[in-house]
């Protein structure tokens, strides 16, 4: 069987049964909820939060996300950009520290459908754990069940990962973990 490499094509997946208030955008609200564990919102910055994709391409992949709605990567001003890059570096500290990956890949779609993606009016990037070998046990794209299932393990790890960060709060245990950069 052929591999292909494509966890850019595998989005936040809208849980319609679970979430049927999701009208808008998902990327707007979910930060807003009040169980963060719920909607897999493991952690929250001033202008920007990580979100646990709902269909992993691997365990532990998260997209990082500004909190202002916008698909223009070019209009995003400076706060924004530092804030969501320094949360970024947690994110992958965060992993290093839950899972030990071998390596990562990390990346934005911009432009639409040709770039993979199918949220293409908020910028999101993907952060993506790679382990030695995980093509061989992850070879269809689609079949991602023994993955999902394990979200609230992951969840937990990496929500436990991110509180023990410099000048991380947990307002509640059912809350994302808050880091201050300033
Ligand atoms: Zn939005």
């Amino acid at each position: 069987m052929e591999q292909v490499f494509a966890p850019w094509r595998i989005e936040w997946v809208k849980r319609d049964d679970k979430n049927p208030a999701v009208e808008e955008c998902v990327f707007c609200e979910l930060p807003d909820r009040d169980d963060a564990r719920e909607n897999l919102v493991v952690a929250e910055s001033d202008r920007a939060f990580a979100l646990l994709n709902n269909a992993p391409y691997n365990p532990g992949h998260l997209m990082v996300i500004p909190r202002a709605h916008g698909g223009d990567f070019a209009a995003l001003d400076d706060a924004t950009l530092l804030d969501h890059a320094r949360l970024k570096q947690r994110a992958f500290d965060a992993l290093d520290a839950a899972f030990e990956p071998d390596a990562y890949n990390a990346g934005l779609n911009i432009g639409g459908g040709a770039a993979g993606g199918s949220i293409d009016d908020h910028l999101h990037t993907h952060v993506v754990p790679r382990f030695e070998g995980d093509t061989n046990f992850m070879p269809v794209v689609s079949d991602t069940k023994v993955v999902v299932e394990g979200l609230a393990e992951t969840y937990d790890a990496l929500h436990e990962a991110f509180a023990a960060q410099p000048d991380a709060r947990v307002p509640d245990p059912d809350a994302a973990v808050a880091l201050d950069f300033d």
